[in-house]
């Protein structure tokens, strides 16, 4: 489990900016749960010592690049600095119009799209279905639970507290909800409030959550595998069932994906977000921690369940 000791505020002096660079100021940083993979030594880690990187929004404050503006607002992979320069590189322009800025970091943003993508690519939903999702109500969970709905789906959600349970069945329309920390047996809790069995399971959180909800799926069910976060601070990853008897004679579909795999259709799943967001057919939570200096805590609350929605840092 990560916590304060490891992280070290630094001052720097503000950058002068060069020919073709831009001096940018961080309006709103998301702090999102694969970055723990990052500051371990799995793929593509932090280097301890540099800053850490995430999506980060900001307001371009000087411009020497001619593709943008002073005042124009931007988002990108950003260092946590308050302020910092850029080649332009990799930077979108975002257009404050179209719906609220933080939205582009949740809902119209990398969570949003990977509810979107994994659930109808990956889950391929029908009407009449059983969808389960973990992390239900956070930032993937609560747009994915939505789709399957929009998609016909019966749609039950697992959460870490009764008030996240009451939250996603009375916002976000899921029919059930199940308190993890609550309930003793995951298998039984399952099978009692989907009668039918599983037919798509959403998994954001791994462990032996999803254990219970194995056991429940249906011939030919569809297992989406977003993420593990259960996992994600494990030294080393615990011993479950053994589940390839299951896969083979249920004839299941357990695929794992990155989001960067459907970089070529973001327009497309951006689109159709954004269009159900303004038929009211889906909406959105945020939880936004206040100050910079708030921002390792802001991280470190992920892995204690402390958000509803996406988990988001404004700079003051
Ligand atoms: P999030 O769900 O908004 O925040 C994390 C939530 O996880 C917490 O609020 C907490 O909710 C739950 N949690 C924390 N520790 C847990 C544990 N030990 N057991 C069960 N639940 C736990 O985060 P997100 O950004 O939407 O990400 C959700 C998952 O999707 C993560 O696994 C993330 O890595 C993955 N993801 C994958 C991709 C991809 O490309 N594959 C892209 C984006 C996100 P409770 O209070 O309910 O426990």
């Amino acid at each position: 489990m990560p916590g304060i000791q490891n992280f070290k505020f630094v001052e720097e002096f503000i950058p002068a900016i060069g020919s073709g660079e831009l001096l940018l100021k961080t309006l709103y940083v998301s702090v999102d749960p694969y970055l723990r993979g990052k500051m371990a030594t799995t793929h593509d880690p932090f280097e301890i010592g540099d800053a850490i990187s995430s999506k980060v929004i900001s307001e371009v404050l000087e411009s020497n690049n001619e593709n943008f503006c002073k005042g124009d607002l931007v988002i990108g992979y950003l260092d946590w600095k308050e302020y910092q320069k850029s080649n332009g590189s990799g930077l979108m322009k975002v257009d404050p119009g179209g719906a609220p800025l933080t939205a582009y970091l949740g809902v119209l943003g990398v969570t949003g799209l990977t509810a979107y993508f994994a659930l109808s690519d990956i889950g391929q939903p029908r009407s009449g279905e059983t969808l389960v999702v973990s992390g239900a109500a956070g930032a993937v969970g609560s747009i994915a639970g939505q789709i399957g709905k929009i998609m016909g789906c019966r749609v039950v959600g697992i959460v870490g507290t009764d008030e996240k349970k009451d939250l996603i069945k009375r916002k976000f329309s899921f029919d059930e909800g199940i308190n993890y920390r609550a309930v003793p047996d995951m298998k039984r809790a399952i099978a009692t409030v989907c009668p039918a069995g599983v037919d798509i399971y959403f998994d954001n959180v791994g462990g032996e959550i999803s254990d219970g909800v194995l056991a429940n799926l249906n011939d030919n069910a569809r297992v989406p595998v977003s993420g593990a976060i259960s996992n994600y601070n494990d030294m080393e990853i615990p011993n479950g069932p053994r589940v390839l008897p299951l896969v083979v004679y249920k004839r299941l579909l357990i695929r794992g994906f990155l989001i960067a795999d459907f970089a070529s259709r973001f327009d497309e799943g951006r689109k159709q977000l954004l269009t159900w967001l303004n038929e009211g057919k889906i909406t959105y939570s945020e939880t936004i921690i206040n100050g910079f200096d708030n921002l390792p805590q802001a991280f470190i609350g992920l892995f204690e369940g402390r958000n509803e929605g996406k988990m988001i840092v404004r700079l003051l």
